[in-house]
């Protein structure tokens, strides 16, 4: 494989597939229920990947029927303001589905998150981070994953890249990614290793992997060193790049991403580096990967959630 080029996988097509799959779900409900299934969407300030983030949540739950409701709180929001907002859509008929945008303002404080999952009616808990929902994964029996990893494991699946007995390694143990992305695999048969920051020996350990998800936030982390030529590798990172020097090492200098780059003074790039997909059997593209399967599993989430109220789960 050494050389050759590995095989994109086209996260927009799978994300697209899956969305076309949920659609006579939502027609369905909406004529059963005289309305369209609805999502809540709380953003609190003004991120700017937040924002581009939420606006194509809104945009592709609505071309898919659904009824989708943004509130905003500003950045000088407080926790219970925003519980108050948390709590106002748990009880609402209209709203099937909850989803609080992350990150949160410092200002909150560091359980901020935290407490918004533990507030957000798991019935409702679309990203599947309420501690019900995260025990209900754990054992096997979740009804709302969360939308990442749920997410990787379709793409991998609609790739025809079998998970059962394969060795999988996380790279990040986050509890919206990396922990619930080993137990998705792990449910599938996969053997998995989670690596994270204090991990020994890390390239090692990652390049024995036949499946290498890495989540983590450092753009182009993960150099060939650490793949296993021909492993199916998924890039779950989004990180901005905004120093030349950075975008020249991943990309090279004569590179369209570094064209990008110099005319908008910044570029987007995942944890894994370009280089690797002349080493990878398979690669997820940054954009254009798992981040439209993000969005995509929402929407099927939110069906379903919907679904459950109903009585129809
Ligand atoms: P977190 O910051 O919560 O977690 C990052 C993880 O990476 C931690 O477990 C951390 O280890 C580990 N890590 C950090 N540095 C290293 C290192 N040098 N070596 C090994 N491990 C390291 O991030 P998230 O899980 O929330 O997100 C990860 C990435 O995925 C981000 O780029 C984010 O933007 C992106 N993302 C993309 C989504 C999508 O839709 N495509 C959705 C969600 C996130 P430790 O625990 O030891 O600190």
């Amino acid at each position: 494989m050494m050389g050759s080029m590995g095989r994109l996988l086209d996260g927009q097509a799978v994300a697209a597939a899956i969305r076309a799959d949920v659609l006579p779900g939502v027609a369905e409900f909406t004529s059963g229920a005289g309305r369209p299934p609805g999502l809540g969407i709380v953003l609190v300030g003004d991120n700017p990947a937040s924002e581009i983030y939420v606006r194509n949540k809104v945009r592709s739950g609505t071309e898919s029927g659904v009824w989708v409701d943004l509130q905003r709180l500003p950045a000088t929001a407080s926790i219970d303001d925003l519980l108050a907002v948390v709590n106002r859509l748990n009880i609402s008929e209209r709203h099937d589905g909850i989803l609080v945008q992350a990150p949160l303002p410092e200002a909150m404080g560091r359980h901020a998150a935290q407490r918004v999952f533990d507030t957000i009616d798991p019935d409702k808990d679309v990203d599947g981070f309420h501690p019900a929902n995260v025990g209900r994964l754990v054992q096997g029996r979740a009804h709302l994953a969360p939308c990442t990893p749920s997410g990787v494991i379709e793409l991998l699946d609609r790739s025809d890249i079998p998970i059962a007995r394969r060795y999988a390694v996380i790279i990040g143990r986050s509890d919206i990614v990396g922990k619930p992305m080993a137990m998705l695999l792990l449910q599938r048969d996969a053997t998995v290793t989670i690596c994270h920051s204090r991990t020994a020996d890390l390239p090692e350990v990652a390049s024995r992997a036949d499946i290498l998800v890495a989540a983590i936030g450092r753009a182009g982390f993960v150099t060939r060193d650490f793949v296993k030529p021909g492993a199916a590798v998924i890039d779950v990172g989004i990180n901005r790049v905004s120093d030349r020097a950075t975008a020249v090492s991943l990309f090279g200098p004569s590179s369209p991403r570094l064209a990008d780059f110099d005319r908008r003074g910044s570029v987007v790039a995942g944890d894994v580096h370009p280089e690797v997909a002349g080493i990878a059997g398979a690669l997820t593209p940054v954009p254009g990967g798992v981040g439209p399967l993000t969005i995509a599993m929402l929407l099927k989430n939110t069906l379903a959630a919907a679904s459950a109220r109903r009585g129809g789960r």
